[in-house]
């Protein structure tokens, strides 16, 4: 069973309140295969909503607006682990650069679209508890 990030699956829970549906991740959830779980939803926050990044240290998520949002992304990332669980999920697909998704690259927490190396806060906790996790885009 595949956990996959909700906005790949057309869910309207991005930022920016667009749906962008990925054909493939539909097609999965639709055969019962994949359960689509939005992390920062889950963690209470709304959409649309202000867009953050993670600080390069990791530590923290920051908000264009400078709220701190950091609670809301790893609660939402404990959420999310505790839906694989409940689903049986060992294999995760994420939407790709998100500060909660991202898996490898993310946004360097300075709002000037510059990437760096790293992992969104969901993907580190899945991946820390034994979830393999692909990145889509
Ligand atoms: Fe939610 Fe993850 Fe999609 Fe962002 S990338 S909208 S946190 S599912």
């Amino acid at each position: 069973m595949f956990i996959v990030s909700a906005c790949l699956a057309g869910y309207r829970c991005r930022y920016d309140g667009e749906i962008k549906p990925d054909p493939e991740i539909v097609a999965l959830v639709k055969s019962g295969q994949a359960v689509p779980v939005c992390p920062e939803m889950a963690g209470g926050l709304p959409c649309p909503r202000v867009p953050s990044e993670r600080t390069a240290d990791g530590e923290r998520v920051l908000a264009t607006d400078g709220k701190d949002v950091t609670d809301a992304f790893f609660s939402g990332a404990e959420e999310t682990l505790r839906i694989a669980r409940l689903y049986g999920c060992d294999h995760a697909i994420l939407k790709a650069r998100s500060p909660s998704c991202g898996l490898g690259m993310i946004y360097d927490g300075t709002f000037t679209g510059t990437l760096r190396t790293g992992n969104g806060v969901t993907t580190d906790l899945l991946l820390k508890s034994g979830i393999t996790v692909e990145a889509k885009d």
